[in-house]
């Protein structure tokens, strides 16, 4: 078997998937919310993207899990709009106010390709959900060109499945947040009312494909790595999002509980999440994911 593991598709298999994720796209079910815009006639969604790649920014980065760093860096690309609407997104420039430009598939591809020519240890796309179609179709390209470092799919955690089953074999590294326990608190924070049923059937799905994360010599090599932002007032429900990923996912779920919550964007228009957290509430995360035995959740 060759790695990364899209090596492995042939080129009418890959084409099949990029087929199936454009259908998916229009009425658009690429996630959960199932908005049904008919993107093929220019009418957009919640996340206001068309068929064509929408990119902000792309670059090695020196800030992800050190997995995913290395020596050389995480071949980040970010892509503009998003699926979920957090009141308290940190890139909301880039994911709700459209910052960002309109690209071709093959400059997509051309931005992959340099991204290997840097000597990033893979392709970190953040967030892909909703441009999934463009994303598979620009990576075919790229193979051709010989691409040859492997995925992260670094999403919200609001996903579906049936999108996801067009990734097997493609994604190596399935990177979603689980951001919430609360339906809630997703409600009103990231107007995604069944955030913690459609996360949990993702996970799921990612780790049925991908299996516990796989780190060697020092590097993320395959598997699921899922990143949960501590809120205040434990308004993330860490309690029950934990417990689901060691009694579902596996004990062995490498989890980064991150501590680095400030408020930005719209968070100052709901009082309970218009502070950082304190370091008892960080503290008290950490204990619980101790006491329930998932030896590899902590701030990485
Ligand atoms: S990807 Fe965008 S348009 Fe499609 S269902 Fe999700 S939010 Fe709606």
């Amino acid at each position: 078997m060759k790695y990364p593991s899209y090596l492995n598709l042939t080129a009418s298999e890959l084409e099949k998937r990029i087929q199936g994720l454009y259908e998916l796209a229009s009425p658009c079910r690429l996630c959960p919310r199932e908005c049904r815009a008919r993107r093929a006639e220019g009418e957009r969604g919640f996340c206001r993207t068309g068929l064509k790649p929408w990119v902000a920014s792309f670059g090695p980065h020196f800030g992800e899990e050190r997995e995913l760093v290395g020596r050389y860096g995480s071949g980040t690309i970010f892509f503009s709009g998003c699926n979920l609407g957090c009141v308290f997104c940190q890139n909301f420039t880039i994911s709700q106010l459209g910052e960002g430009e309109e690209i071709s598939v093959a400059d997509l591809a051309r931005i992959m390709l340099r991204l290997e020519r840097l000597g990033c240890h893979n392709v970190n796309l953040v967030t892909p959900t909703h441009q999934a179609p463009m994303i598979l179709e620009a990576l075919a390209l790229a193979r051709d060109q010989g691409l040859e470092i492997p995925l992260v799919w670094n999403c919200g955690g609001y996903e579906s499945v049936e999108a996801l089953k067009l990734l097997e074999g493609v994604v190596d590294i399935y990177m979603p947040d689980f951001k919430y326990g609360d339906n809630r608190v997703a409600a009103r924070l990231s107007s995604a009312p069944d955030y913690f049923e459609r996360a949990c059937e993702a996970l799921r799905e990612m780790h049925r494909q991908v299996g516990d994360l796989v780190v060697r010599n020092g590097l993320a090599v395959r598997g699921l790595l899922v990143r949960h932002l501590v809120l205040p007032h434990d308004l993330a429900g860490t309690e029950r999002v934990l417990r689901f990923i060691r009694d579902e996912i596996s004990p062995n779920t490498y989890v980064n509980l991150m501590a680095q919550y400030y408020p930005t964007h719209r968070a100052w228009e709901y009082p309970e999440i218009a502070r950082r957290i304190t370091s008892e509430e960080y503290k008290r995360a950490l204990a619980l994911a101790q006491s329930l035995g998932l030896h590899r959740a902590g701030p990485h």
